[in-house]
């Protein structure tokens, strides 16, 4: 079975940034795959923008050889590369001054899709969108997609989100949080609402507690410095975290909806208690046998930044009151996994006389590696010797399900580039939403600053510190192992 590919209308992508790191890495070779699919229709072109002074020639050997450097298998379609390349213009452009900014004018067409693909730092928002107006580049029909770091606190998201409504309207902004763009976090959708078996239990008369951990192996290496401003909580929890958190917990919304589905997640952020520092546990990696420390990476030797979170906490409504949701993240961990854990409640009563064990209903959601999602269920265990019970997982990994399908899903940046074209925002975090998770996390900061909280330590390719583990176990519970 080969995934249907439903084609776009005809468009023009100009990406600020094209010769950026995450354009070169993400954005361009994820378009490629989308042309392959069949799903960019003939007369679309991307138009890379940035102020190197190369040409559209000069371009196009640059997207060949980040092709070459990061495609998967496609890499290997050289004539399907050639006539990819051939939708590629580039036009030297300087976000702040006035150059380039006529030809690009002459060259994006204005009887197709526009959209603008903000892959530069967010000081130079402001600049692209008024001079995007004042070049007439765009109209009220164009997008505009923003990367995070959506601001590092409420006051700058609250900004951000002025400047860019100064020349855009909320339904031409696409905040991109490529977590959203995950098959399994949509699955996750699927999976609640469109089955009669779990959204009944989904609450807390049979949900005991829900895990999320997003673990990267990778340490903060050569992006010490940059990392040192923000931390596991700003780069991680704000915004990656708190959205699967909104979509495991969030209402049923009337209609799979952009603003239907974004006023539910919206309600979840607002829902959240502020969480009690003794409910945070702060970590920092410590230096390995052949690999530096956080602070080293850092060069800040006094640095108090986490790379590592975990913390509990609590939604303040009828569906989720007393259950509780760990939330943890970092780097340099054992394994790169990322997984939603909801864990079910005992059987109030088991009618096996013999069976002395806990089994519980486990459903757990994988991101990444091998995305899926499997159902830990309780059967007998084979053969003679009576009623013994064991557990196994009911396993719902998409590659075994669905063949060659699996391997047709694209990844979270095609996915959700294709869905600027298409005009639908469900994916993408609205500006109300992304203040609210600001509102949420910035007293958590400010009391770390104000304590001068210090992170305590953990070794490099372990689950983090100790005091994560006894922030679950002192409940009687204890977090899902990592394993990838
Ligand atoms: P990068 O490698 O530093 O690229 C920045 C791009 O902006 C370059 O193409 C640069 O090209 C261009 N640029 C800089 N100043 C400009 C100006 N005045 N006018 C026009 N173009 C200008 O950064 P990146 O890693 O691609 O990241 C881009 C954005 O995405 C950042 O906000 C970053 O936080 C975010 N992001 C990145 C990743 C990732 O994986 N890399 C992931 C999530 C979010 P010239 O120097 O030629 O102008």
């Amino acid at each position: 079975m080969v995934a249907r590919v439903i084609p776009v209308e005809p468009f023009d992508l100009v990406i600020f940034g094209g010769t950026g790191d995450l354009a070169r890495r993400k954005i361009l070779p994820g378009l490629f795959r989308r042309f392959l699919s069949g799903q960019m229709p003939e007369d679309s072109r991307i138009i890379g923008a940035a102020r190197s002074d190369i040409d559209s020639a000069g371009y196009r050997v640059m997207i060949k050889e980040a092709i070459a450097e990061f495609g998967g298998e496609e890499k290997s379609e050289t004539k399907a590369i050639a006539k990819f390349l051939d939708r590629l213009e580039y036009v030297p452009v300087d976000a702040r001054g006035e150059g380039g900014w006529s030809e690009l004018a002459a060259l994006v067409r204005s009887d197709v899709i526009r959209a603008f693909y903000f892959s530069v730092g967010p000081g130079l928002f402001g600049d692209l969108a008024e001079r995007l107006h004042s070049y007439k580049i765009a109209d009220r029909d164009s997008r505009i997609v923003v990367e995070k770091p959506f601001g590092r606190d409420l006051a700058s998201a609250q900004e951000l989100n002025e400047t860019l409504a100064e020349h855009f309207k909320e339904d031409q902004i696409y905040r991109i949080d490529h977590y959203l763009g995950k098959e399994t976090v949509q699955n996750l959708m699927a999976v609640r609402f469109g089955n009669v078996l779990f959204e009944p239990l989904w609450n807390n008369h049979y949900v005991d507690h829900i895990q999320i951990t997003v673990a990267e192996t990778v340490d903060v290496g050569g992006r010490g410095a940059y990392y040192d401003k923000s931390g596991a909580m700003r780069d991680m929890v704000q915004n990656h975290l708190m959205q699967l958190l909104c979509l495991i917990a969030m209402e049923p919304p009337s209609q799979f909806g952009a603003d239907a589905v974004r006023d539910e997640k919206l309600k979840v952020i607002r829902a959240l208690e502020p969480v009690e520092p003794h409910h945070i546990v702060r970590g920092q990696y410590e230096a390995g046998e052949d690999s530096k420390s956080y602070r080293e990476h850092a060069e800040n030797p006094r640095s108090f930044t986490e790379s590592f979170i975990a913390m509990k906490c609590h939604i303040s409504n009828w569906r989720w009151a007393g259950v509780p949701f760990y939330m943890r993240t970092g780097k340099a961990m054992s394994e790169r996994v990322s997984e939603i854990t909801v864990v079910f409640k005992d059987l109030g009563h088991s009618i096996f006389e013999e069976d002395d064990k806990r089994h519980r209903n486990i459903l757990s959601i994988r991101l990444q590696p091998n995305e899926g999602m499997d159902l830990q269920v309780t059967i007998k265990e084979p053969g003679p010797g009576g009623m013994r019970l064991i557990d196994v997982p009911l396993d719902m990994t998409f590659a075994e399900a669905l063949g060659d399908e699996a391997e047709d899903v694209p990844d979270a940046y095609e996915r959700l580039i294709m869905d600027v074209i298409r005009g639908n925002q469900t994916l993408f975090m609205r500006g109300d939403e992304v203040e609210a998770a600001w509102k949420w996390t910035d007293p958590i900061i400010q009391g770390w600053e104000a304590r001068n909280d210090v992170p305590k330590t953990y070794e490099p390719g372990s689950s983090g510190p100790e005091d994560a583990m006894l922030l679950i176990h002192r409940d009687g519970r204890k977090w899902r192992e990592i394993k990838g």
